[in-house]
């Protein structure tokens, strides 16, 4: 019997790839993931089987691993960051659960976009925060709508995962638009694109003016609370202790 390992593989880098991720590739027969990911990796584990599938291919790709595991193989399955956020842990569970033959599955966390770009920005996750994706493929507009006004109600600083693609480029506008109804228009937003890859770059912004840089899939998007503010090039989310 095999074994599956859904490993977060971090947000690029190999010195951001935890010790125990590298083991658990290290350790494998085969590693599995999107071509993106494992074009990341590739390199770096060399004499490996690599098997790269395409974007929307989730359920087929932890089928396969399944497969590849009752013939006998470790398998790594990979994801960017943290495979447990927006990544590839809850399916290939639930594929498990469902196969008559059990196989063990192992997930190991990674360091997740939100924190690598709050690294880069500052600390502006200090407080409570939330995490919303504004990818409407598997979730339904109005929804995601419904946890923006939440999030901006409740003051949480709030990332955006999945900002901007082709197919809605107006969402990230709205976004900004309900934050705006409680939120004041130079509360700070940081911008961090390919966070912890080669080609990272960032922007510190305001609500009232992020929408005129560029924002892609590629970027996630932090939006202050009503006390984040901005010091020598870093945004500051205060925890609340007094110097
Ligand atoms: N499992 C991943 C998230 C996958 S969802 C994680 O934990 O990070 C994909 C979205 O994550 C992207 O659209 C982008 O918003 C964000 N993202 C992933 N990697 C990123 C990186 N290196 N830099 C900036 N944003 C990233």
């Amino acid at each position: 019997m095999g074994k599956i390992f859904v490993v977060g593989i971090g947000p690029g880098g190999m010195e951001d790839m935890t010790p125990r991720a590298k083991n658990a590739i290290e350790n494998s027969d085969i590693i599995i993931g999107y071509s993106t990911y494992i074009d990341l990796i590739k390199d770096c584990f060399q004499g490996k089987q690599f098997i790269s599938s395409g974007m929307t291919r989730e359920v087929e790709r932890c089928t396969l691993v399944l497969e590849k595991a009752l013939e006998g193989n470790t398998i790594s399955l990979v994801s960017s960051g943290d495979s447990g956020i927006y990544g590839m842990a809850g399916i290939m569970l639930e594929i498990a659960n469902k196969s008559q033959e059990k196989v063990e599955v192992e997930v190991i966390p990674g360091i997740t976009a939100a924190t690598a770009a709050a690294a880069v920005l500052g600390a502006p996750l200090m407080h409570d925060f939330a995490v919303i994706s504004l990818s409407d493929l598997m979730t339904p507009w109005e929804l995601i709508q419904k946890r923006l006004e939440y999030a901006a109600a409740g003051d949480f600083v709030t990332c955006l995962y999945n900002p901007k693609s082709k197919n809605r480029s107006e969402y990230i506008g709205i976004a900004r638009d309900i934050m705006l109804k409680s939120r004041k228009e130079n509360t700070p937003v940081g911008l961090v694109r390919n966070a912890g890859r080669q080609n990272e770059t960032h922007t510190i912004t305001t609500l009232a003016q992020m929408l005129e840089h560029e924002i892609d899939m590629f970027t996630v998007v932090i939006i202050g609370n009503s006390q984040t503010y901005i010091e020598n090039g870093k945004i500051i989310t205060p925890r609340g202790y007094k110097i």
